[in-house]
């Protein structure tokens, strides 16, 4: 299997860049932001949980998440996927080591972690513009997204240090072009498949 780990801050492409990686290398993508804005959608009561947490650009706690993930892998076992793309997780290091045992268990592991380097000012612009259509609340507030920047800052980049110990860690230069970037993704994984 090819087990890919997205990694980086808010607006750093991780959404876009999964959705193409995931179509071209056939890997189920699981995105944690996604199933929560789902579930709040529908008004579920994980959903309603998470929203007190993502309005105040803070993280949902670890055990709601490595709950959540592991009955989404579960149910996508089930179709035999050729790997998956993990966009918007692991984002503490808790949640790293709960991925590893989760994947231990499986005779799985995590196989790569590509990490999207993007400068903070051009963060909050990505993030800024993006708000104008995706309807995202945590979106169009500067400092509801300054909070998410400070909160990758403390509790998130740590996991890259995590993945570096493994030998897993490849950073990938995230400004300019998407589909360049899209391009070194790419390529970052044909080195590891
Ligand atoms: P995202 O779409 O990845 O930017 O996530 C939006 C929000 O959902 C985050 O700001 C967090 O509040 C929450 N969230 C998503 N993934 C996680 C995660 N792995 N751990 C904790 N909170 C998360």
């Amino acid at each position: 299997m090819l087990n890919i780990v997205l990694f980086g801050p808010p607006g750093s492409g991780k959404g876009t860049q999964s959705v193409k990686l995931a179509d071209k290398f056939s890997l189920v993508h699981i995105s944690t932001g996604d199933i929560f804005r789902h579930e709040l959608k529908n008004e579920t009561p994980l959903g309603l949980e998470a929203k007190k947490f993502i309005d105040q650009g803070m993280l949902v706690p670890d055990e709601v998440v490595i709950g959540m993930l592991g009955a989404k892998m579960d149910e996508q076992l089930e179709n035999n996927p050729k790997g998956f793309i993990f966009d918007g997780f692991p984002r503490t290091i808790a949640q790293a080591e709960a991925l590893d045992k989760l994947m231990d268990l499986k005779d799985m592991s995590i196989t790569g972690v590509l990490a999207l380097e993007v400068g903070e000012e051009e963060l909050i612009q990505r993030i800024l513009n993006r708000g104008k259509t995706s309807g995202r609340s945590d979106d169009t507030n500067v400092d509801t997204i300054k909070k998410r920047i400070e909160v990758y800052h403390n509790e998130t980049s740590p996991v890259a240090g995590y993945y570096d110990k493994q030998g897993k860690l490849h950073p990938i230069e995230g400004e300019g072009d998407i589909d360049q970037i899209f391009d070194k993704l790419s390529q970052a994984i044909e080195s590891l498949a």
